[in-house]
C-alpha cells in the first residue's frame, strides 16, 4: 500500500485523513478543536480491525524499522489463532497485542523515578529512557505484559504510538501505514469527527481486560470466526 494514501497532515491547526477504505476525510479546524473538546488535549487511540488482518506481519516489520526495535524483542506481536474450520477450509483468527495506551495505567503509577509517563498534550503512554533504572516493576504492572527492556539501552520500552519518529514527522504510525488491507485506524479520540470515532461508533468493538479499570485506548474489532479470547 502506498503510505501517500493515509497521510496524517499536521498543519496550522487542521489535520486531515484519508483512507482508502472509507474514502473519509475530516478536516477539523482548531476553532471547531477548541469548542469540541473539553480540555483542548488531544487523546491518541487506535483501532485493530481483525477481521481485516489477514497476518501479513508487515506492521510488525515496519515498527521494527520505523522505531529500531533489536531482534528479539517486539513493540507489537500478530498472534494468530489455531486453525479454524477443516481441511482444505482452514481459516485464522488473528490478534494484536502492543501497548493499550491506558488512560489509567499501571506501569505509570509503579515507576518510582518517572520514566513511565503519560504525555498529557496526545495521552501517550511513553518511556523516558534516561530516567528508567530497569527496575522492571511496570514489565509487572503492566496487565497486558507489552513492555520490555530494550536490549542496547537497558531502558523499559514498548510501543509509543511512534510519537518521536512518525506522528514528530506528521505521519501516521508506521503500523498503520504498512497495512495492506487497512486493520488500523489511528486517531484522537477527544474530536468527535474524527475517523476513529466513526469507526468506534459503526462496528462491534472491544477493548481487552476493560474490568481491571485500565481504560485502554486500543480498541478491537470482533472478527467473525470462531471463539473471542480475551
Ligand atoms: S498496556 Fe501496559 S505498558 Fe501500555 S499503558 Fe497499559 S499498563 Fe502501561
Ligand atoms: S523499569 Fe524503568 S520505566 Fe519501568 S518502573 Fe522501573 S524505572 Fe520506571
Ligand atoms: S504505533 Fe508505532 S510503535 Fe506502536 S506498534 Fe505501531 S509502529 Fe510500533
Amino acid at each position: 500500500m502506498s503510505c501517500s494514501r493515509r497521510d496524517l497532515l499536521i498543519g496550522t491547526g487542521a489535520i486531515i485523513f484519508t483512507t482508502g477504505i472509507t474514502s473519509v476525510a475530516a478536516s477539523v479546524s482548531s476553532k471547531t478543536l477548541t469548542a469540541t473538546m473539553s480540555d483542548g488535549k488531544k487523546r491518541y487511540g487506535m483501532v485493530f480491525d481483525s477481521s481485516a488482518c489477514i497476518g501479513c506481519t508487515k506492521c510488525e516489520e515496519a515498527c521494527r524499522e520505523t522505531n529500531n526495535v533489536p531482534d528479539g524483542v517486539s513493540r507489537l506481536e500478530i498472534i494468530r489463532s489455531a486453525p479454524i474450520g477443516e481441511h482444505p477450509d482452514v481459516t485464522y483468527r488473528f490478534d494484536r497485542n502492543s501497548c493499550q495506551h491506558c488512560d489509567n495505567a499501571p506501569c505509570v503509577h509503579v515507576c518510582p523515578t518517572g520514566a513511565a509517563y503519560k504525555d498529557e498534550a496526545t495521552g501517550i503512554i511513553d518511556v523516558e529512557s534516561d530516567k528508567c533504572v530497569g527496575c522492571g516493576y511496570c514489565l509487572a504492572a503492566c496487565p497486558y505484559q507489552v513492555r520490555f527492556f530494550h536490549p542496547e539501552t537497558g531502558s523499559a520500552d514498548k510501543c509509543n504510538f511512534c510519537r518521536d519518529t512518525n506522528l514528530k514527522a506528521g505521519k501516521l504510525p508506521a503500523c498503520v501505514l504498512s497495512c495492506p488491507t487497512n486493520a488500523l485506524v489511528f486517531g484522537d479520540l477527544n474530536d468527535p469527527n474524527s475517523e476513529i470515532n466513526k469507526v468506534i461508533a459503526n462496528n462491534s468493538v472491544y477493548r481487552n481486560k476493560v474490568e481491571l479499570g485500565t481504560q485502554p485506548k486500543l480498541y478491537k474489532i470482533v472478527d467473525g470466526k470462531g471463539e473471542i479470547q480475551r
